[in-house]
Order: C-alpha cells, then structure tokens, then sequence
C-alpha cells in the first residue's frame, strides 16, 4: 500500500537498513587500531591540488563504467541573493562548458547510446552536488571523453547570459512540478519547526523564485568560482576497466585545476534542538491524510571504529523488530492505523533521531498515534523476546551473507552511495570481507538487554518536536498541544507486552505424488529448455551464472479477472491481493512471515486482468521452501476474514477523502476515459466495496488456479537442468490438473475512438497538466514495434528540444508508447507535461507542430542514430540479467513468440530509417483517435 505523505515526511532520509560502513581516505596510510579498515580493493587518493578519487574496478555490469563528480557544495552555502543558485549551477553544467557549447553535451551523449535522465544525471541537496555518468569502456573514446565532460563541468561552465535565461523558465517549471500542491504547503509550514528554524530551512535546494526569475551572471559566476574547486571535489569511477589508464585519465584532466584565491571558508552547519517538546499543526485543503510524526533528535553517529559499527548492527536489529511488531497491528480485523512506523538513523542536518510515523484510518487520528506509540513503550517497558530477537538476527545474516555471497556480482551503482558518503562525512568503508565476518563473529553477542537499552534510550520527551499534518476539513476535530501529549502519555500508558505467535509446524504436512517430465526440447541459441509434466504443466528453464546465488521463477495461466461477471468483479479484483497476505496451509501470514525468518525466499501469487499466476525468487539454498510455498498456493492457499475485513476498510479509508487531491483526481478521470468508463477500469468505490465477499473472492482464486495443465513457468538463475528437475517433478508435477484449456475473456476495454478533449478544473496551485493520447488497433510483431520504439524515442528527443530547451515552458515533457497482443492487439502513444496553466494551448500546439514535422518529413538521422544506439546499449545490460529473462521468457511464451529473436534485436535497429518513422508517425499519431486530457486550477 503506498501511502502519499506531507511534507515533513518526505525530509526524513532513512538510513538503509543494513548500515554499510565506511572510513575516510586518510586513516587508509595512518591505520590506527581502533578504526575499521579500509576496503582493499578499492584506490582512494588525492592530487596535488587537493581533489580526490576513488577507482575502483568491477565487472558488473561488464563493459560499463559509473563516474560520479562530487562537489561539497550544496544550497547551505548560498548567499541570501543566491537562494536557488546551487541547484541552478548543475542546470548550467549542461547548457554551455568550453568544450560543450550549449546543448552540445547532452546530444553528443545521446549518440553515445548514453540516455539523458537513466545514464546522466545531477543532483542537488544541502551539502553536496553530485553529476552521474554511466558510460560504455568497450569505446575507448566514449569512455575517455566522460573524463573530459566531467572536467568540464568541474571548471569550465560558461553562463552564457542567453543560456542562463532560457533556463530559468526550466527551473521554475521543474520547481512548479515538484510543487505547488499539498506536500509543499504542508512542508512551508512544518520545516521551520521541524529542523528548528536551522539554515537547513532557510535553505531549500529548489530555492526562492525571485531569486532564479532575476539573478544576474555576476551572482551565479561567484557560487560556482568560491565553491567548485579542487579541495571540495572528488570523483569516483567504478566499472570494467584498467585502473591504472583510469588514474592516468583523473591526473590529465584534473590536475589543472587550483583553489582559487582567497579561499573562503567552508562553513559545515548542522541542524539544532530545542529542549523539551515542541508541537506544530498544519493542514492543507488537498491533504488526503491524518498523520503524526514524532522526531527525537540525538547527536549525529558516524561509523569509524568495529564499535560504531556494532551499534549499527544493534540498532539495525532494534529496527526490525520494532516494525515487525507495527507491521502486525495493520494485519487485524479492524486495524488500528492506516500506516506505522517507528525507527532510528539519519536525520537532516547532521543528526540522528528516532522517528515514529502513525497515519490515521477511519477510526481516527488518536487511535493511531496511541498504537504506535504503545508499540514503542511497549519495547521500553516490557523488552523485545528472544524469538523475535533471533529472528532479526537470522534476517541480519541473510542479508549480509546475500551480499557477501554476490561479491563479485555486485552492480558499481550500489558501491557509489558508500564512497559518496566516505568523501562527504567520513564515515567508513571497511568492504563486504570484513563486513561479513564482522556479522557473523559478532551478532551472537548481542543480547536482550542490550536491544531493550535501546528502546530506553530512544524514546524520550527532550529534542522531541510533533509535527501534525492534516486535511483541512479536519481542522475542528484535531487535538491541541495539550490533548495530543495526553494521547502520547495514554498509548504510553496503557501498553501491554507483546505476545510472540509463533506456529511451529512443517510448513507442508502433505504432498500430492509427482509427475514426470514428459518431454523436453533444448534451445541450444539461449541454452535454455522447454519441459512438459505429466500433468500437463508447461516449464522453462534458463540456467544463468549472472548471479551466484539468485534463482527467480513465475508462472501464469490465461484467464485472469476477465473471466469474473461485472457484478463480480470488485470480489474477483481483490482476491489475489487477499489470499496472497492471508497466510498460507496452517500459517496465518503473521507466523509465515516468522516461519520463513532467515530464508530467502518469497512467492506471491496474483491475479491480473488477462492473466493468474505467481512470481517468486529464492537462493539456491531455499529452493525447497520456495517450491513448497508455490505447491501451498495452489492446493491450500487460506481464507481469512480478518484478512478480508482488514483490507476492505483500509481501502475505504484510503478512498475516504481521495478526490480532495488534484492529482488522484486527474489519475481517475485519466483511467476512466482510457478505459471508456468500463466499471472495471475505474475506481473502486465504497458501494462496490460493500457489496464484494470473501466468499466469493476465495472462489474465485480457487478455480483460477485449480487447474496447473494451463500454466507455463519460468526458471532462470543459478542452478543446472539436473540439479533443478526433481524438484519441479516433486513440486509442479504434483499440482491438480483438469485440463480444461481456460482462457481469457476478451472484454473490449480500449480507449475510445475519435477525439475527446476533457478539461478537469481541480486544485488551487497554480498548475496544469496535459496528456494527448493517441491509440488504436495493431498489427503485434517485431517490426512494427520497433518502429514504435523508435518513434517513442524520437519524439521525446524533439519534445525535450522544443518544450524544454527552445521554450523554456516545460520540465519534463514525456512521449511513451505501449502495445500489447494480449487480449487483442493495440497500441496507446502518450505525450504527457506540466506546465503554467497558461500555456497549456500554446505548448499542445507545439507538440502537435512537431508531431506534423515528423509526419511531413520523418525523423532527423542523428534522432534514429541516437535511438539505436541507446536501445543497443540498454539490451546489451539486460540480456545480462536474471530479471530480464525471466520476465521476458514468459512473455514471449504469453505471445507465442520464438524467444531466440531478441538475438537479432540488435541488427533489426538498422531497420529504422527516416522513412520508417515517417510512415509510423502517419500511421500511429494520425489523430483519428485523439484524446486530450487537461488538468487545470479549480475556477475561482
Ligand atoms: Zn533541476
């Protein structure tokens, strides 16, 4: 269930859940005793001028490097007249360097095969600014030329007075995008208490529209000239090369650069307390939610000595079975939350806090906050169980043993945010070796006392700051300062302990015979192998070494929701998503989840519109588990009314004040046209909700999947053919079959044809969407949609030019086309972008103007050039990924298509020339069928 949150939420960054550490370059030379070691593989170093690298090789994904610049300036240290100036800067970096004149940069990347947004991007926070570049190593020249843009965008930006006006509208439209709604106005009122008037909230990263609308050259030129500089820049460079050539490159283009003079002072500002507790409320019109969040702020911890990292794994540990017991409370009958959560880590402004979030349901607000915060007492007053802690501590193993396992098949992204945060706080990186024994030498010592310490220390009254954030018909009922400190002290007050539910019977009491394999075909091109059981059931089989411990599988049969009456179709809907959080067998979902404590392994099954089925991954270790769970799923999945219960009021809860938003409003309008107001493709609403039964639900999963001779699974990962057939005959081939050949039911939910144009007047910012969709039927196969992705491509190139770099009106402007086979074919192009409510008609007649240019003349060659060469790229990753096979091996068997094809993908890019999408533009965005779908403000 995703919950969409205020303002105050969205600041408090979590601290990922297994605390990677890390170590400052320094101490690597110093060593002294007490601190963690540095991970030897990888090159930490500095030039002579100051700036500092990390190289670091890795093969995975092969063939690619990850660059990232950091510079430690972010908007803490802008004047009052460069509010925004930090942010603006990174804009700059793309629109004019010495070596990139305007927009060159970006469209010599694109013709790299480097996408703009996945393969560069920037980013701007409080402290720091980081650019990112994923770029291919098998050309030596692209790879090298990244080390050049970098340098380029370290010291010689341009700000052009022409660039730097165009992009202003561009910020302001990004800023309008971003803004402009609930979470912000929220945000406008709670930031200043919540980080206690610190520069952090004089210092959003978006910054002041005054500001961005009339700086001149003179005030951004200062930011960059005082703060991109040597001494507070680094670059780190990850991927499948030599480092040596690396280093050799960083010393050529890096070298130049010095200090300039005089060097100002960096100042390093942290967050404030204010004692004892402060409470604020705030609500907002669109606000959909009732919520609370209570922060305690405790000095900032960093991770430098085997002690610190200890306390990690402690509190990592405090963590998990603290949520795990919330987790439990929104799994009763009549729950008593929405959404909980209480945990320990990083805050905003270099400081730790323990944070705890308690949103409201239909039984209210104080019910809530009581709940959390009993859970929370709970822990202090009574402690945690030894159950519940060995089982965080089989989960902390499994994770860390995952990672340790996986250590040369460990993707560069995940290696930056740890070298990221050694260059920008110090904090250490000892590497998974070390990590990994620390783990399992340790973890054992952990004790009760100690996890109940915890709780103790956590949950306290000073440096506390409530924030309550609400929608504004609620305004009446909420508490004051006065009542909401009575319902903390209540929940504290009347928390009872906590009561372990443990089931400790085998998971699987009884198994049906199994079948054998009846017939089996090799694909020798993709080494992978076709199976047919006995019963009927089909198997796929892909035996990969991409990952060294990963196997992941699904299965599916055609048929699907379709085949529920109209009348019941709200139950049919709801069934998968029900049976599949109801527990399993004997187990209600609370013991399995305890049940399968330290296992990795994880089977959901679902049931779509056209389709059933299950997905799951496991390690090669919990195989067996996995099978047993897919058998249970079949044969005994449970039916739970309180399951049911639960999840039918947290939906009405979660529908209650949906369409106080603009946006939930604009998405439901958007679905029900698209679906042609088809009940089934909108909305649920309370009525429908009523009249849904479980009873009819737990049918309806039951026949769907009563009968396994329909389905087909997938297998892909670590693992033989002889390793992995006797399970599959043991597990898949004792599934029921009847062999009743079921199908899906066609129910002809297209868009509309013709031309619609629907304007949705909702909302009081100062904003507006548009989404032009053009459809219609479709000849599924190869060719043509290759011609649709390239067309797809194309169009967002000459969009993102035209709305974005030559107007200046738009941020993200997006062209998206889909097609599908199943139930028939079709395809639906979407052009979608925000913008200022007055240019609505002016930017559609833009888009339109350049759709009529496609169709008159076909696409740029350099456009096409950019397409293949991105598309050849991204298919050179993921035909190197388990994921994508076992998604792919299924589709291609849903579609009846000869897998072996997407061999040729590559050489079928050549395909694809100006005339091609000329012919495609004319053919696909004729406009015959048109739909406009416009959001504008609510009418005063
Ligand atoms: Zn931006």
């Amino acid at each position: 269930m995703l919950i969409c949150t205020g303002g105050a939420f969205a600041q408090v960054k979590k601290k990922p859940a297994a605390a990677t550490a890390k170590k400052p370059a320094a101490a690597a030379t110093t060593a002294k005793p007490n601190l963690l070691p540095v991970d030897p593989d990888v090159y930490i170093g500095k030039l002579p001028n100051g700036f500092t690298y990390y190289i670091r090789r890795n093969t995975e994904p092969k063939n690619r490097a990850f660059v990232y610049l950091v510079d430690k300036a972010g908007s803490l240290l802008e004047t009052d007249a460069q509010q925004g100036l930090a942010h603006f800067t990174e804009h700059m970096a793309f629109n004019g360097t010495r070596d990139y004149p305007k927009n060159d940069l970006i469209s010599y990347l694109q013709t790299s095969g480097v996408k703009f947004g996945a393969d560069v991007n920037a980013s701007t926070s409080f402290d720091e600014t980081v650019y990112q570049l994923a770029l291919p190593t098998d050309s030596a020249k692209v790879f090298e030329r990244g080390f050049n843009i970098m340098a380029n965008i370290a010291g010689f930006v341009t700000f052009d007075p022409k660039e730097i006006d165009a992009e202003r509208g561009v910020v302001l439209e990004e800023a309008r995008m971003n803004g402009k709604n609930a979470e912000e106005r929220l945000q406008k009122q709670t930031l200043p208490v919540l980080l206690n008037n610190s520069r952090y909230a004089q210092r959003l990263p978006i910054g002041k529209e005054d500001v961005i609308k009339t700086f001149n050259q003179a005030t951004i030129k200062s930011f960059y000239h005082d703060w991109y500089r040597p001494d507070l820049q680094a670059l780190i460079v990850i991927g499948d090369f030599d480092p040596k050539q690396v280093y050799q490159q960083i010393k050529d283009h890096f070298s130049q650069f010095s200090n300039p003079t005089p060097e100002k002072t960096r100042t390093e500002y942290a967050g404030t307390t204010n004692p004892g507790t402060v409470v604020k409320f705030a609500t907002d019109k669109e606000f959909q939610y009732a919520l609370v969040q209570i922060v305690s702020k405790f000095p900032q911890t960093k991770t430098k000595t085997p002690d610190d990292f200890f306390r990690n794994l402690r509190v990592n540990i405090f963590n998990q079975m603290l949520n795990a017991r919330i987790n439990e409370l929104t799994q009763q009958r009549v729950p008593k939350l929405l959404f909980g959560q209480a945990s320990y880590g990083n805050f905003t402004g270099r400081q730790d806090a323990f944070s705890m979030i308690a949103v409201g349901n239909s039984n209210g607000l104080e019910v809530a906050v009581k709940t959390v915060v009993g859970e929370a007492e709970s822990a202090r007053k009574f402690g945690f169980t030894l159950t519940e802690l060995e089982r965080a501590k089989q989960n902390a193993l499994l994770q860390i043993g995952n990672a340790y396992k996986e250590k040369d098949k460990t993707s560069s992204t995940s290696y930056a945010s740890q070298y990221l945060q050694n260059f920008l706080e110090g904090e250490a990186i000892p590497g998974i070796d070390y990590e990994y024994k620390f783990y399992v030498d340790n973890i054992g010592k952990i004790t009760l006392a100690e996890e109940n310490a915890l709780a103790a220390k956590f949950i306290t009254d000073q440096n506390r700051t409530i924030i309550v954030e609400a929608p504004e018909s609620q305004k009446s009922n909420l508490p004051d300062e006065k009542t909401m400190l009575a319902w903390i002290a209540d929940g504290a007050k009347n928390a009872t302990a906590y009561s372990d539910d443990v089931n400790t019977s085998p998971l699987l009491p009884n198994l049906a015979p199994g079948s054998k394999v009846v017939s089996m075909v090799e694909d020798s091109i993709l080494n992978m192998t076709k199976l047919t059981l006995a019963n009927g059931v089909r198997v796929q089989l892909m035996p990969t070494k991409f990952k060294n411990n990963q196997v992941l599988f699904n299965g599916y049969s055609l048929g699907g929701t379709s085949l529920a009456s109209d009348h019941d179709y709200p139950s049919a809907n709801l069934a998968g998503g029900v049976v599949g959080s109801s527990g399993v067998g004997n187990f209600t979902q609370i013991q399995l989840d305890k049940k399968l404590a330290g296992k990795d392994v994880n089977v959901s099954p679902y049931i779509s519109d056209y389709t059933q089925g299950l997905s799951g991954n496991s390690s090669a270790a919990d195989f067996d588990v996995a099978m047993q769970l897919l058998y249970l799923y079949f044969t005994q999945p449970r039916k739970d009314n309180d399951i049911w219960q639960s999840t039918i009021s947290q939906t009405k809860s979660l529908l209650s004040n949906r369409g106080v938003n603009p946006a939930n409003v604009y998405a439901d309008t958007t679905a029900a046209v698209l679906g042609n107001y088809n009940p089934r493709a909108m909305t649920f609403t309370t009525a429908q909700l009523d009249a849904a039964s479980l009873d009819k639900a737990y049918a309806f999963y039951k026949a769907r999947f009563a009968d396994a001779s329909g389905f087909n699974f997938t297998f892909v990962g670590s693992f033989t053919k002889e390793q992995i057939i006797p399970y599959i005959e043991k597990y898949l081939g004792a599934l029921p079959a009847d062999h009743h050949n079921e199908t899906f039911k066609n129910l002809g939910i297209h868009p509309p044809s013709g031309q619609v144009t629907k304007i949705i007047n909702k909302g009081i910012g100062d904003k507006s969407a548009v989404q032009l969709i053009f459809s219609g039927s479709y000849d599924y196969n190869d060719i043509n949609n290759i011609q649709l992705d390239a067309l797809e491509s194309v169009l967002n190139i000459r969009l993102t030019d035209r709305l974005r770099e030559k107007e200046s009106d738009a941020y993200s402007p997006e062209a998206g086309i889909s097609y599908l086979k199943i139930p028939d074919g079709h395809y639906k192009a979407t052009i979608s972008f925000q913008c200022a409510p007055e240019n609505v008609d002016k930017l559609t007649a833009d888009v339109m103007d350049e759709i009529n240019k496609l169709k008159q003349s076909g696409a740029d060659p350099k456009d096409i050039e950019k397409f293949a060469a991105q598309d050849a790229r991204s298919l050179q990753l993921q035909l190197r990924q388990n994921i994508f096979w076992a998604g792919y091996l299924a589709a291609a068997d849903q579609n009846k298509e000869n897998p072996d094809k997407v061999l040729q993908h590559i050489q079928n890019l050549g395909d694809v020339t100006p005339q091609t999408t000329k012919d495609a533009a004319n053919k696909y965005l004729s406009g015959n069928n048109l739909i406009k779908l416009i959001l504008m403000p609510a009418k005063k």
